[in-house]
């Protein structure tokens, strides 16, 4: 009886049937070559084995197996399923943002897929050959090459009682570890009294003794909560603490505990360069136990990664970024998310565009293991499952040590303009912060949300601004190389001499980015050493770990920067930060600007003072009666939430509606605004007033394709799968529509 195989293959289609050759044997999970479409090879995953033929007049075989083990467990292929159904996409599509790029070669022949194969490094393991393992052959051996080649003789010597004084050697021994020069050895394995083999190079792991810190009592309640919630059947738990308060001291107890028993953990944080603190931290406590997996590693260390860790007995502990949610740690029971409520948690594009915090959540059930999330800030989302006792949840409200949280201070930016108090972008206040911080010797954090020097040029004259050809953005000037630079597609030009419009005058910077706060802070301050850390300035791994390190060596005395600089950095000797401009955080287009606004500030606020006392915070803002600027100041989380969760309500917002939203880009604005009515009408036959739109999105022009967006609010307790088949039905139907074949389509479930 032949029997087939279902295989997904990398692509954005469902899986198709093959044969098994006679003489092979695959199983679920196995990876295979196979022949699709009329040239290409491609890698497959085998879904399924059976015996129904499919209906068709050819049916290709399977070339060949790639692995003598199942490249997927079982639990990686229900996460698969789960993603492809619930994201909207094939499962070819996850597989595709799942595996390293070396696991998946493809290519138009034989030969180039080859080529893009992986094989595992080996190396030379060298030992004595069998005729001398007889002490008398051995010594004679010695004697004879001792007068003759005296360095053969110290080569055979030493590959004989390497690592074991006494012996004469039965063992291999990698070449790598021997001081014998490579002709020895070689001149020694021509006559025949060594043997070389070839083998897979491993990085073997020495068992590593754990350094547990003690725990507060603080500390130790929240442990035993969270094993309490675990224990009474939560899949998932919430702990919630305040920066410094030793959520990372918790996870590690947890994480030690399933080492402990053989059992694989994941942590997962927000962007991996950007945590190599916590890396160095955790090998510190776990040694060689760890394993670092992120986009920074070469492919090849990638797929080394994936498939020690496949063959692997158990006891592994990978942290990482969201792709590490892929690998195949086969006794996975503890997933931490930390900072769950990091918007780089989502992959916006490509597909699969999925959330990794919501796929741990999801793991957990599949494995019946547990998930943690970790946050100062919880997203709402997760905050509220916590309360409604959906997820289980702990606290920590208290930083460690002696650490108290930061005094913050919100300073009117109009008033201190009008008074005269103000210089460049900064209030007096600020300034003076500044100058005594240091003055004590003391470092400085300040944070702007935009990168560059201004977002934007214009015309003093006419108003003119500089746009993208090709986008509908402005451009934004770097003075670092007198460009213009659009950050949507990477268009550049140079800064017009005179106005283009009214040829009258001149066109100057307006607002501010970091660059130009670096170069007024530098001013002002001309003895203190300044730096910024912002998306331009971090070139390369490198030049990030050398800001980074000069920082935390006291050899820069005022930090300017993005976001890059309120992630998971704990630098002792900064005690002020200054927010510079919180209007356009909390004036943000989006339903979830406020949330944002408040983490983003609260994890600012949390970068002052991490181990002395007296940690400053400075807000400016024109705004500073904003509800949200008061909830920052008085670090009520609780408040935040009860404020944001009313007004989420009241306008139908997640977490009480499910948002899909779908984006359709055509060249033809004609074209596009018919088809996305069409798409409307189509939806709206089915999910009636639930359909918004169409309405632009706020960059309506990318790449020189214009853009119209449709959004789908559906209740949170409705049945989401049932709404799922209706979208996809329609989708496909409008996809297939031809006058509107050429129109993409991108669709997102839960946006961020
Ligand atoms: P969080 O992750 O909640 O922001 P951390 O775990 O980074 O807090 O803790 C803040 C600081 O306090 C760190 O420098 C950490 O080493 C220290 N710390 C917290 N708890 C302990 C503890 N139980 N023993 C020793 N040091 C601790
Ligand atoms: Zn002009
Ligand atoms: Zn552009």
């Amino acid at each position: 009886m032949i029997s087939y195989a279902d295989i997904v293959l990398p692509l954005a289609q469902p899986a198709y049937t093959f044969a098994v050759p006679e003489g092979m044997t695959v199983v679920p999970g196995d990876a295979v070559a196979v022949q699709f479409g009329r040239q290409k090879y491609y890698t497959g995953i085998v879904w399924r084995v059976h015996d129904r033929r499919p209906g068709v007049p050819r049916v290709k075989s399977i070339l060949r197996k790639l692995y003598d083990t199942p490249l997927l467990p079982a639990h990686q292929m229900a996460l698969w399923e789960w993603m492809a159904d619930y994201y909207l996409c094939t499962v070819g599509e996850v597989m595709r943002a799942a595996l390293p790029s070396l696991m998946k070669p493809s290519g138009d022949n034989e030969e180039e897929f080859s080529e893009e194969e992986f094989r595992p490094r080996t190396e030379c393991y060298i030992a004595v050959a069998a005729e001398l393992h007889g002490e008398e052959q051995f010594h004679e051996a010695c004697e004879r090459l001792a007068r003759r080649a005296p360095k053969q003789y110290e080569a055979l010597l030493e590959v004989a009682t390497v690592g074991d004084e006494t012996r004469i050697a039965t063992g291999e021994v990698a070449r790598r570890l021997l001081r014998a020069d490579y002709g020895a050895l070689h001149a020694l394995c021509r006559k025949g009294l060594l043997v070389e083999a070839w083998h897979e190079r491993t990085d073997e792991r020495a068992d590593a003794i754990f350094r547990l810190p003690e725990l507060t009592p603080h500390q130790q309640e929240a442990l035993s909560q969270l094993r309490r919630e675990f224990a009474e059947g939560k899949r998932t738990a919430l702990l919630q603490g305040i920066t410094g308060s030793g959520k990372t001291e918790v996870y590690i107890h947890l994480i030690a505990e399933v080492l402990a028993r053989g059992g694989d953990v994941l942590l997962l944080v927000p962007e991996i360069a950007l945590t190599a603190q916590l890396i160095e931290r955790m090998e510190w406590i776990f040694g060689s136990r760890v394993t670092a997996y992120h986009s920074k590693l070469t492919g090849r260390r990638r797929s080394e990664c994936y498939l020690r860790l496949n063959r692997s007995a158990g006891g592994e502990f990978v942290v990482g970024a969201r792709s590490a949610l892929f690998l195949p740690l086969r006794r996975l029971q503890l997933i931490v998310v930390d900072e769950e409520h990091d918007s780089s948690y989502k992959q916006s594009d490509p597909a699969p565009r999925y959330q990794a915090r919501d796929c741990a959540v999801m793991m957990a059930r599949i494995t019946g293991g547990h998930t943690l999330l970790g946050s100062a800030t919880p997203s709402l989302e997760s905050w509220l499952n916590a309360r409604s006792g959906k997820y289980g949840y702990a606290q920590l409200a208290e930083r460690y040590g002696e650490a108290r949280p930061p005094v913050v201070y919100v300073s009117d930016t109009l008033r201190a303009a009008k008074r005269g108090e103000r210089r460049a972008h900064f209030n007096k206040l600020l300034l003076d912060k500044i100058d005594e911080t240091l003055g004590r010797g003391e470092q400085v954090m300040l944070f702007q949300n935009r990168r560059g020097f201004s977002p934007y040029v214009e015309c003093t004259e006419c108003g003119w601004t500089a746009r993208c050809p090709h986008c509908n953005v402005t451009l934004t000037y770097h003075k670092n190389g007198q460009k213009l630079v659009c950050h949507y597609c990477g268009y550049t030009a140079d800064v017009p001499a005179k106005c283009p419009a009214c040829r009258v005058a001149d066109v100057v910077p307006m607002g501010f980015g970091t660059e130009k706060v670096e170069e007024e802070i530098a001013k002002l301050f001309p003895e203190a050493r300044v730096a910024r850390l912002d998306r331009d300035s971090v070139t390369s791994e490198r030049a990030f770990s050398a800001i980074v390190a000069d920082v935390e060596a006291r050899r820069t005395d005022i930090l300017v920067g993005t976001q890059m600089i309120t992630k998971g950095f704990d630098f002792a000797g900064v005690s002020l930060v200054g927010i510079l401009n919180a209007d356009n955080l909390t004036n943000g287009p989006d339903f979830r600007s406020s949330e944002r606004a408040f983490q983003l500030m609260m994890q600012v606020a949390g970068r002052a003072g991490r181990r002395n006392d007296g940690g400053e915070v400075v807000i400016q803002t024109s705004d500073p009666g904003n509800p949200l600027i008061r909830q920052v100041v008085e670090g009520d989380y609780e408040a935040m939430a009860r404020t944001q969760l009313a007004d989420r309500k009241a306008f139908f917002y997640p977490p009480y509606a499910r948002l899909t939203s779908m984006t359709l880009r055509h060249r033809d604005p004609v074209v596009l605004r018919e088809g996305t009515m069409a798409l409307a009408e189509r939806l709206r036959v089915r999910f009636g007033r639930r359909v918004l739109g169409p309405m632009a999105p706020p960059v309506d022009r990318i790449r020189g394709e214009y853009l119209l967006g449709l959004l789908l609010k559906v209740e949170s307790g409705a049945s989401s799968g049932k709404a799922r088949e209706l979208l996809r039905a329609e989708l496909k139907a409008f996809a297939e529509t031809p006058s509107f074949k050429t129109i993409t389509v991108v669709v997102d479930v839960d946006p961020q």
